[in-house]
C-alpha cells in the first residue's frame, strides 16, 4: 500500500464508507474502463456504497424479525393457489398497508401457504425500511401472560408494539385462556393506528369468539383490528399434500383398505 492509499483508505473507514475502501481498486478501474465523468464517478462509488449499506440493514432486520424460515414471493406457485389473487399480493408487497398501520389477514385451512406469505410479505416490509417482527400466536400469548404473572407486563407490551409490522402466525390453533385473550386485547389497542398487524388464522372470524373464548374480547379485538384491514381468505388443499399426491407419495388411506 502506498503513502497515498493508506491516508485514502484510513479517511474512508473514518467516514465508515467501508464498500467503496474494500473494493476502490476494482471499482476505480471499472470507472476507468468505462470512462467516467468526475460527476459519474462520485455517483458510481456512492452506489456501491448504498448497496452494501441496504444488505447489511437487510440483514440484520431479518435476524432481528425471527422468521422461523426463509419464504419468498417468488418462490409462491400462484398457479397451484389459484383462490390467492396474484394482482393483490404484488400490491401488497408494495407496503402501502404498513406505511398506513392497517392490518391484514390471511385466513384459510391448514397448508394453503398463509404463513409462507406471511413471510413473504414480511420480507418486503424489511426491504423498504421497516421493522418487523415475527411471533407464532402462541409464544406470544405464553410470554404476555408470563410477563403478567412476573409484574413485567409494560415491557413485554413494548417489546411487542416497538416493531412497525409485528406478525402474529397461527391464531386459532388452539383456544387462548381468558387472561391471554385480554392481554392480547391490550396489545391490539396499543398497536391500534400505530403499527400494522399481519395475523394468520385457520379459523374464519366469526369463530374467534371461541378461539379468544370470550365473544366481548373477540368483538373489541376485530372492531380495532377490522377498521383499516385488508382480508386474504385462501381456500383449497394443502400445498403439502397435493405436491405428494403429484410425486405419487401420498395415497388415501381408505382407498388402501377397499378391496
Ligand atoms: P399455512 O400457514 O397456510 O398452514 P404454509 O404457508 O406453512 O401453510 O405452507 C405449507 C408449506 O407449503 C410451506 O413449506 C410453504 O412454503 C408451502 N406452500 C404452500 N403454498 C404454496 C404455494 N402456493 N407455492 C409454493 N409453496 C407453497
Ligand atoms: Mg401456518
Amino acid at each position: 500500500m502506498t503513502p497515498q492509499t493508506d491516508v485514502l483508505d484510513k479517511m474512508l473507514t473514518r467516514l465508515k464508507l467501508t464498500a467503496i475502501r474494500d473494493q476502490l481498486e476494482s471499482l476505480l478501474d471499472e470507472a476507468g474502463r468505462r470512462q467516467m465523468s468526475l460527476r459519474d464517478l462520485l455517483g458510481f462509488l456512492c452506489e456501491a456504497e448504498i448497496a452494501r449499506k441496504d444488505q447489511r440493514r437487510i440483514t440484520m432486520g431479518l435476524s432481528i424479525a425471527k422468521f422461523p424460515c426463509l419464504r419468498t414471493l417468488e418462490g409462491f406457485d400462484f398457479e397451484a393457489q389459484p383462490s390467492v389473487d396474484a394482482r393483490q399480493i404484488r400490491d401488497l408487497a408494495a407496503c402501502r398497508w404498513v406505511a398506513n398501520g392497517d392490518s391484514l389477514l390471511f385466513l384459510g385451512p391448514p397448508g394453503v401457504g398463509k404463513t409462507h406469505l406471511a413471510i413473504a410479505l414480511g420480507r418486503t416490509a424489511i426491504e423498504r425500511g421497516y421493522s418487523v417482527l415475527f411471533t407464532p400466536a402462541m409464544v406470544m400469548a405464553a410470554s404476555l401472560a408470563k410477563a403478567h404473572a412476573e409484574g413485567h407486563l409494560e415491557e413485554r407490551l413494548a417489546h411487542y408494539s416497538k416493531p412497525k409490522l409485528l406478525i402474529v402466525d397461527e391464531l386459532g390453533y388452539l383456544p387462548l385462556e381468558q387472561n391471554a385473550a385480554h392481554l392480547f386485547f391490550q396489545l391490539v389497542s396499543r398497536r391500534y393506528e400505530r403499527g400494522s398487524l399481519l395475523l394468520t388464522s385457520n379459523r374464519s372470524v366469526g369463530e374467534w369468539g371461541e378461539v379468544f373464548g370470550d365473544p366481548v374480547v373477540a368483538t373489541a379485538i376485530l372492531d380495532r383490528l377490522l377498521h383499516h384491514s385488508h382480508v386474504v381468505t385462501i381456500r383449497g388443499d394443502s400445498y403439502r399434500l397435493k405436491e405428494k399426491k403429484r410425486s405419487g407419495l401420498y395415497k388415501p388411506p381408505v382407498a388402501e383398505k377397499q378391496s
